[in-house]
């Protein structure tokens, strides 16, 4: 545990980029759309603006969420850090209740007119591939620490529970973000239970119905259960328009218009 702790940012890393090179591999191989703009200006635009965020949050919330899980189990605040449960069992709760904390947040990004002025730059990608994964706002990463950081300590979530729920958010965000053609048997048994590519990139449709719809991340289960579950597009995959009509979806947006369309009336 000490080994994974002492080298926990390093192995996190290690970990995205190994998915990150094999789903553009994979993705390569097996589009399920022809790519809209080159390689290299979509992922040194995107991973730019990943490092913007990374770097914003180590300076601002330098705790991040697991260091609020940490401190909250230190001084036995939060929930689960009150009541008789065992640490198997609160780690498993904790999973489903982070899970389900993005759903609602994600789904209130696209309601509620001034989050979704900080969201709707994630949708003004107008061909998703592995690296739209990380294409957020750098004022929306730090909206969502904070309430990752509130949430965790409110119920006490097991640092455990927050690192392995964070690496799954991101290798399941890089492949359900991803330009990838899956086996129609495999698309079929997989969105049983996750969400796949071909379901999230209904999500990032251009026709408005589409974009709210599919908010879940990882488990298929919410949108489901709260009916925002569409499984397929009008238009299919390969002539499928995505980003936002008023920012356009035939060119892309430079790194600058991205980091000041928050700021923008439209
Ligand atoms: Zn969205």
């Amino acid at each position: 545990m000490n080994i994974f702790t002492d080298y926990e940012h390093v192995i996190r890393l290690g970990i995205f980029l190994s998915l990150f090179i094999i789903l553009a591999g994979v993705e390569f191989l097996f589009p399920l759309a022809k790519r809209k703009c080159s390689r290299l200006r979509q992922w040194s635009v995107n991973l730019s603006l990943a490092f913007i965020a990374s770097l914003l949050l180590n300076i601002l919330l330098p705790l991040l969420a697991v260091g609020a899980a940490r401190s909250a189990s230190e001084h036995s605040i939060g929930l689960f850090n009150m009541i008789d449960i065992s640490y198997a069992t609160a780690v498993i709760l904790a999973l489903l209740m982070l899970d389900l904390l993005i759903y609602g947040q994600h789904l209130l990004m696209h309601k509620i007119p001034l989050l979704w002025s900080v969201h709707r730059m994630h949708h003004t990608e107008i061909g998703l591939d592995v690296s739209s994964a990380v294409r957020f706002h750098p004022v929306e990463i730090i909206i969502s620490m904070l309430i990752k950081m509130l949430f965790v300590v409110i119920f006490g979530i097991p640092a455990a529970a927050v690192i392995i729920f964070e690496v799954l958010l991101n290798g399941l965000a890089l492949f359900n973000h991803s330009n990838l053609k899956l086996p129609r048997t495999a698309d079929k048994f997989l969105r049983k239970f996750i969400i796949t590519p071909e379901v999230h990139w209904i999500h990032h449709s251009e026709a408005a119905k589409e974009t709210n719809s599919n908010y879940g991340f990882n488990l298929i289960f919410w949108d489901k259960l709260f009916s925002t579950y569409r499984d397929k597009p009008a238009v299919d995959y390969p002539l499928m328009r995505q980003g936002l009509k008023e920012f356009g979806t035939e060119k892309p947006l430079s790194l600058y218009k991205l980091l000041i369309l928050p700021f923008q009336k439209v």
